[in-house]
C-alpha cells in the first residue's frame, strides 16, 4: 500500500498481483514454449509480471536474453532493431 502525494492510498496490484505457476513442458520462467538457449517471451504476460515483481521495472528484451550465448543476442538485437521495436524495449533502462 503507497500513498501519493494527495495522500490518496495505492496499491501496486502489478507487483502485489499473485502468478499461477506456468503449465508443464513449457519454459517455467516465461510460460512460453522456446528452446532454452533463445531469448524468453518477452511479450509473455507471465513473464512480465512475474519480472516486475522481482526486479520492480519491466523486462526488456536484454532481460529476455540475458542468459543467452552473445552470438544469440546479437542476432536477435539485430532483428528486433530491423523489426522496428523501440529501442527503450531493446535495451535495459539503466544502460539506455
Ligand atoms: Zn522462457
Amino acid at each position: 500500500m503507497n500513498r501519493d502525494r494527495d495522500g490518496v492510498q495505492t496499491r501496486d496490484l502489478a507487483f502485489e498481483g499473485m502468478l499461477l505457476p506456468p503449465g508443464m513442458g513449457v519454459c517455467q520462467v516465461c510460460a512460453a514454449n522456446h528452446v532454452p538457449g533463445e531469448p524468453h517471451d518477452r511479450e509473455s504476460l507471465y513473464y512480465q509480471y512475474s519480472f516486475y515483481q522481482g526486479n520492480f521495472r519491466w523486462p526488456t528484451w536484454a532481460d529476455a536474453m540475458a542468459h543467452c550465448l552473445p552470438e544469440v543476442q546479437h542476432a536477435w538485437m539485430e532483428q528486433l532493431r530491423a523489426y522496428g521495436v523501440p529501442e527503450e524495449q531493446i535495451i535495459k533502462a539503466d544502460v539506455a
